[in-house]
């Protein structure tokens, strides 16, 4: 496994519309193990290609440590609800921001064996689900969020106030 770059904020890679995976490649399933690996050692709990410069609609999660979820052509199939909260980025780095979600979101993906499966979130999942299949059609939380937190000087966020 490789760690790989992860693109910020004003990369031209993060605004694109990534095409969907053809046909899974041993190139598809390397991507997908180092995406995992570099989402691991930054920390996250969500990557999407774009973000690792690959423009394909490729998304890896890991909410629940080790129960890791490997998305490929991912689509919201049904959401409801609404939540707000707090959300960053590995992309977009010393900001968080408060954001409206569905608080129920249910994603069709294929794995890695090319098997369709269907996932349901809440809480947090949903909200990881919603933002990095976003990133695959060039959108940021920035671009949604009502409110955006800068760190004071201890590196702590401010309490969402608004
Ligand atoms: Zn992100």
């Amino acid at each position: 496994m490789a760690q790989l770059k992860i693109r910020t904020e004003h990369d031209p890679a993060l605004r694109k519309k990534s095409r969907p995976v053809t046909e899974i490649t041993p190139r598809i399933l390397t991507l997908l193990d180092d995406m995992l690996e570099t989402m691991r050692l930054a920390d996250g709990v969500g990557l999407a290609a774009p973000q690792v410069g690959v423009l394909r609609r490729i998304v890896v999660i890991e909410v629940t440590p080790d129960e890791v979820l490997e998305l490929i052509n991912p689509k919201i199939v049904s959401q409801s609800g609404e939540m707000t909260g707090v959300e960053g980025c590995l992309s977009v780095p010393g900001k968080q921001g408060i954001v409206k979600r569905p608080s129920f979101v249910r994603v069709e993906a294929l794995d890695r064996n090319g098997v369709l499966q269907t996932y349901e979130g809440t809480e947090m999942l949903a909200r990881c689900f919603c933002h990095e299949i976003d990133h695959l059609d060039g959108i940021l939380y920035t671009d949604k969020a009502d409110k955006i937190l800068y760190p004071d000087e201890n590196g702590e966020y401010e309490d969402s106030k608004a």
